[in-house]
């Protein structure tokens, strides 16, 4: 009884035999019609009127109905379900079909002459047999239909005395007999041939779940998240929904790294990217980019309060303390964000915006989430004409060192000059050396700019009296490879000066990326006999940690605090602190941006030695550099 019964307990072999049969069945429905109308057509003179038209007729009416339903069904995902469903009907109206037709065929045997009685033979022989191989991946079905219309032939016609029509009946039998065996095997054929498909179809699933995961945090890796992407901004273009696509960057992460070692770091980032997928609801696609970065992608039309509510949630989660050992490690996060498609049309401009976005949160709003707006935008088109320029550029003739004195406040000497770049491009003309070196850090030309900057600023250094130091400006880049290091050297030796007359201001955000590394350089320029000040100090990212680690000469503190020293006690306490902490450390220390009579006569009381700034003098050309020594070495004297 189990052969024909619908199994349903493997779906997938199910579904495997409805795709089959669902294709055979309009060809099973258009022998049963016209073997039905030829036979029919045949007995017209012979039989009454209800048995060759009106019966037949209806009888292939809802065949023609059966037909177009299968038809409209075609390539439609049905659900399970509906699948189950539809296989037990189609078995159940196989046999009960077989059953209507193999009477009708019986009822109009008797009118027939011996032609007409040996067709309707022949019809129901050929029509079973037919019928059987439509219904051969639905075993019960053909099952069924096999045994129904089997035998009330055999005994009809075994019975019926004539003895070539008991040879066509035990003939029936055994053909019958033939088919049921070449079903069986069939069947358990085809139940295996799913099987194994379903296997493989496992197995490559787990290879493609395995390529695309992170090991480490169990997130989706970078391959899958630009997949995703593409995914989801075709369907978003298809649908016209938006989606945003988020870049998280942790602050701090690397000191933690280089620090306490890699397998902290690896713990570290674990529980990072457990906490943001936390705090990453639903409709939020979360995968780890590399290092310390992770990308999202929130699905459906977020608004830009959505993402700032998330960043949040994961500003939060990573500021909470990260134990490490005994201690904690404080750890930020900034998130770039784009949105498609005000942001950008193509699913790979779109993530060069957010990371633009992110770029543009790390430089000027650490820890905090940027989404990119349409002044990024003009941004980015105004960094791309600068690029090109610079890419161009002669930078021998174009670049150019200004220098700007640091006065020692007891004695009111100069004690160095700091050069300042200056760009005069032909096509744009002057750019501001904050944007340009910016712009050559991501475009990769610091380590030029840098050598011709560097060999101007000796040459016009070497001309100096020897009790003023030269105060050079390093970018994050130029400690971030050794050979750009040996470069920097180099020039340092072929220049004749002194290495001890130099100072290299160097800012944290090159110990930001790669601590190791720019530690490194800093000692050998230190080992060379230079100097090294923290540039822009208060402004960074757990400066403290840094000030620390690195064998610094002096700290410069950053404009902002003297700027409103005046009028904000806050400004006035942190300038102190920080003054005394320069005191407690042995570091000498200066004050930046000093403009004003009120600003230095507040420095003075706090103890401050060496300040800088437009009211002592603004940044000169080489040139006006001797007379500006001899000027105020006269006003001293
Ligand atoms: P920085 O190293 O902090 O340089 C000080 C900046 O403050 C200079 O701007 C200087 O002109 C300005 N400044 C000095 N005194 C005052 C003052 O009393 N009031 C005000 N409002 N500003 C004052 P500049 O020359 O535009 O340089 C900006 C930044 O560009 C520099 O900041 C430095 O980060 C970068 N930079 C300049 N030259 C170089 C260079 O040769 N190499 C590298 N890597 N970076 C450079
Ligand atoms: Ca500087
Ligand atoms: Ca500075």
């Amino acid at each position: 009884m189990l052969l024909f019964r619908v199994q349903t307990d493997n779906i997938d072999l199910l579904r495997a035999q409805f795709a089959a049969y669902s294709k055979q069945i309009p060809l099973l429905y258009f022998i049963l019609c016209t073997n039905t109308l030829a036979t029919a057509w045949t007995f017209g003179p012979l039989a009454p009127r209800w048995l060759c038209i009106y019966f037949p007729a209806a009888l292939c009416l809802f065949c023609v109905i059966r037909w177009l339903w299968w038809w409209g069904t075609r390539g439609a995902a049905l659900s399970d379900a509906k699948i189950i469903m539809q296989t037990r009907l189609t078995t159940h109206l196989a046999v009960a079909l077989t059953l209507v037709f193999t009477i009708w065929g019986l009822f109009l045997y008797p009118y027939g002459d011996p032609y007409a009685r040996g067709q309707v033979v022949f019809y129901m022989a050929l029509t079973l047999i037919g019928c059987v191989f439509c219904l051969m991946h639905l075993r019960p079905a053909a099952l069924g239909v096999t045994v129904t219309a089997n035998i009330p032939f055999i005994l009809f016609f075994f019975f019926e005395g004539h003895s070539s029509l008991k040879a066509i009946s035990v003939n029936l039998a055994l053909v019958s007999v033939a088919m049921i065996i070449i079903l069986l095997t069939y069947s358990r054929d085809f139940a295996r041939l799913v099987a194994s498909q379903g296997k493989t179809r496992r197995l490559s699933d787990e290879n493609f779940r395995i390529a695309n995961l992170d090991s480490l945090t169990g997130l989706a890796n970078r391959r899958w998240f630009f997949a995703e992407l593409h995914r989801q901004q075709a369907s978003a273009a298809a649908s016209g929904r938006s989606f945003a696509v988020g870049i998280i960057d942790l602050d701090g992460f690397k000191p933690v790294n280089d620090t306490y070692g890699h397998a902290t770091g690896d713990r570290v980032l674990t529980e990072a990217a457990q906490r943001i997928q936390g705090a990453c609801g639903a409709g939020v696609i979360l995968s780890r980019l590399g290092g310390d970065e992770f990308g999202f992608l929130v699905e459906s039309n977020p608004a830009p309060e959505d993402l700032r509510a998330l960043g949040s949630a994961i500003n939060d989660v990573i500021s909470l303390p990260f134990s490490i050992g005994g201690s904690h490690a404080p750890l930020g996060c900034s998130i770039g964000v784009a949105f498609y498609p005000q942001s950008a049309a193509t699913a790979d401009v779109l993530f060069e915006r957010a990371d633009y976005a992110l770029y543009y949160a790390k430089r000027h709003q650490r820890g905090q989430m940027v989404i990119f707006s349409t002044e990024h935008e003009e941004q980015i088109r105004s960094h791309s004409v600068i690029e090109r320029a610079l890419l161009s550029a002669d930078l021998d003739t174009e670049l150019s060192m200004v220098f700007q004195p640091i006065i020692n406040l007891t004695t009111g000497q100069t004690v160095a000059m700091e050069g300042l770049a200056r760009w005069q491009s032909p096509a744009l003309g002057a750019i501001p050396p904050d944007q340009f070196i910016a712009i050559a850090e991501r475009a990769g030309l610091v380590r030029s700019v840098t050598k011709a900057l560097l060999k101007k600023a000796l040459a016009a250094a070497i001309t100096w009296p020897d009790s003023v130091r030269i105060s050079f400006n390093l970018s994050a880049h130029d400690l971030s490879d050794a050979e750009s290091v040996v470069q920097i050297i180099a020039l340092v030796n072929r220049s004749g000066i002194n290495p001890k007359r130099i100072d290299f201001e160097i800012t944290e955000t090159a110990m930001t990326h790669d601590f190791q590394q720019a530690y490194a350089a800093v000692r050998t320029l230190k080992a060379m006999g230079a100097g090294v000040s923290l540039d822009d100090f208060g402004t960074g990212f757990s400066s403290l940690s840094h000030v620390h680690r690195l064998p610094l000469d002096k700290i410069k503190v950053d404009r902002s605090f003297i700027t409103d020293l005046v009028r904000n006690p806050i400004s006035l306490k942190i300038v102190k602190s920080l003054t005394a902490l320069c005191t407690d450390m042995g570091l000498d220390c200066i004050v930046e941006g000093v403009e004003t009579e009120a600003q230095l006569a507040i420095l003075r009381d706090l103890g401050c030695t060496l300040a800088q700034g437009y009211y002592f003098a603004r940044p000169m050309p080489a040139e006006a550099v001797m007379d500006y020594l001899d000027d105020a070495e006269r006003k001293r004297a």
